[in-house]
């Protein structure tokens, strides 16, 4: 039986930064998803507070949401089967000393922190993030 899901991706500022946005796009099309919306925004610190608000204990939470909102980010909402899964093994894990060979952190990733990709990690949260987006 066919699952096909969507799931939110960011292409977060420091690879747009660095002009990574269309090869990181390449990767998510050669693998099998197709790009049904996108956007380029920047945020400002209280929307990206709100975005990560599941992380708002967290130690690193002041200085995620600082970054999120310094330049611009590439929305986009994407489609496959299992998209939300399939997602976040082409991102790779959160720390891209830890991401495996042919994963989009791995290869782009800068740090822990600067890592490049965002990728919704459940259905429940796939629902949210789009909607926060691109809800109209
Ligand atoms: P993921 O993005 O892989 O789902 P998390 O949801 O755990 O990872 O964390 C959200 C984001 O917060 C990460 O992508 C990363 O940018 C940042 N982050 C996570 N852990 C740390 C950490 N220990 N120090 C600094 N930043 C972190
Ligand atoms: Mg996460």
């Amino acid at each position: 039986m066919s699952n096909v899901e969507n799931t939110l991706s960011i292409i977060k500022p420091d690879a747009v930064e660095r002009n990574l946005d269309s090869q990181i796009k390449e990767m998510f099309i050669k693998n099998g998803f197709d790009i049904i919306k996108e956007k380029k925004i920047q945020i400002d610190k209280i929307e990206a507070e709100k975005f990560y608000k599941v992380h708002e204990t967290k130690p690193f939470y002041n200085d995620l949401c600082t970054y999120l909102s310094s330049g611009p980010i590439v929305v986009m909402v994407l489609e496959k089967e299992n998209a939300i899964l399939a997602n976040r093994e082409l991102m790779g894990s959160t720390n891209p000393k830890d991401a495996k060979e042919g994963t989009i952190r791995k290869k782009f990733g800068l740090s822990i922190d600067k890592n490049s990709v965002h990728g919704s990690d459940s259905l429940e949260n796939a629902k949210i993030e789009i909607d926060f987006f691109f809800k109209s």
